[in-house]
């Protein structure tokens, strides 16, 4: 006995038993074949699932994109974090401690921390240097 996956005009796909092949091809040559859902006699074989390959070779291009973007992700990550291990968390005081620093009150040295738009400003006009940062939500917790 022998199961073979066969299709009709119409795209419906059924299963056909047959005694041998040449049974299939006996019964295909003479429409003996109908198919079960819509009568069609015009009936072609499909290759058995086995040979039927649907892996697919490699990612499609939209799932590159993201994964490009994945990496992206984690060498910003990479950035934040190391900026975070070289500075010192100074929360609300920065714009304080950064100019204590650009006025040499302090030591000086990496910090990070909240400013207004207004403060960023105001150190900016002082020479000061500020970088906005915007952290990756993964990491927002980590820093208060
Ligand atoms: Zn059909």
């Amino acid at each position: 006995m022998k199961v073979l996956n066969l299709r009709c005009a119409g795209d419906h796909a059924f299963e056909g038993w047959f005694a041998s092949e040449d049974d299939f091809n006996a019964q295909a040559a003479s429409s003996a074949i109908a198919c079960p859902l819509c009568g069609s006699t015009e009936i072609s074989r499909l290759p058995s699932a086995p040979r039927l390959n649907v892996s697919r070779q490699g990612p499609p291009p939209a799932e590159t994109g993201q994964g490009m973007q994945m990496t992206l992700q984690s060498q910003w990550m990479r950035v934040v974090r190391q900026v975070m291990n070289s500075t010192e968390d100074v929360g609300d005081r920065f714009a304080e401690e950064a100019r204590r620093i650009h006025y040499g009150e302090v030591e000086e040295r990496g910090i990070r921390g909240r400013a207004s738009s207004e403060d960023a400003e105001a150190l900016r006009e002082e020479g000061i240097e500020v970088v906005a940062l915007p952290l990756p939500d993964a990491l927002k917790g980590s820093i208060q």
